[in-house]
């Protein structure tokens, strides 16, 4: 009890009652078995450990089984065969459009240091926001991500709802990426390119900026969209979270 509470030997009361419940919670102190007190039920307060659970690398690993060109050619092949971006059914809602230029913004944030033309740093940005919810959000300087970047990140976040909702092929390594990569740049809008106008010239022919920083954002936002929804799957501390706020927080 001392040690909580940065050695304060003086705590207040409030202090001393919720480090108590945090000890008790902690070390989960129930009563025995010959006491006079017994609990209503046998629910025990925390459920899991605050280790970091392996079992998604773990079977990631058992299961891959091919080699990473094998991969690839599975997923081009899959690829190949399903037309998604021309598919009706995954045309995204004005809500999730908006929320997507919303997340362009942070792309073109993350994407300052990455970006070193000038240009094409222009592009990226725009002169006025296109998202609703970022006006709602905006109480300082948030990055206004230009129209071209949001074509972009609209592309990319119909081919990862497709390849989660059609396809158990997930994104397995860096070559699998390319290959998604290089099949949403194939079938982005001609106005993507036409916003570059003679930066397209700059440089050769199939490694300008133009293909380049399509790259680069959809790179980006696609790494972003595993990464929410492999710490979806991964994220079983919730109830620990919860029940440390009610409890330290909430003195409850
Ligand atoms: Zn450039």
């Amino acid at each position: 009890m001392r040690n909580r509470l940065g050695m304060n030997n003086n705590p207040t009361a409030r202090e001393f009652e919720r480090t108590c419940k945090r000890l008790i919670v902690h070390t989960e102190v129930g009563p025995s078995g010959s006491a006079n007190v017994i609990a209503l039920d046998t629910t025990s307060i925390l459920h899991c450990s605050s280790a970091t659970s392996n079992t998604l690398t773990h079977t990631a690993a058992g299961e891959s089984n091919e080699t990473v060109e094998q991969s690839v050619n599975t997923f081009e092949k899959f690829l190949e065969d399903h037309d998604y971006l021309g598919s009706q059914s995954w045309i995204l809602t004005d809500c999730a459009e908006d929320i997507v230029a919303y997340i362009a913004g942070f792309i073109v944030k993350s994407l300052q240091r990455d970006v070193v033309c000038s240009r094409c740093k222009e592009l990226l940005e725009g002169e006025e926001v296109l998202s609703k919810l970022q006006i709602r959000k905006t109480f300082g300087r948030l990055y206004r991500a230009s129209n071209l970047t949001v074509l972009i990140c609209k592309a990319g976040e119909q081919a990862v709802r497709f390849l989660k909702a059609e396809s158990k092929l997930f994104i397995q390594n860096e070559q699998t990426l390319q290959a998604l990569i290089l099949n949403i740049i194939q079938e982005l809008p001609s106005d993507v390119f036409q916003s570059f106008g003679n930066h397209v010239f700059d440089g050769e022919i199939w490694n300008n900026h133009s293909i380049e920083l399509p790259k680069l954002i959809l790179k980006k936002y696609i790494n972003l969209q595993i990464y929410h929804e492999t710490s979806k799957l991964s994220d079983v501390r919730t109830l620990r979270k919860k029940l440390t706020k009610t409890i330290l927080f909430r003195n409850e």
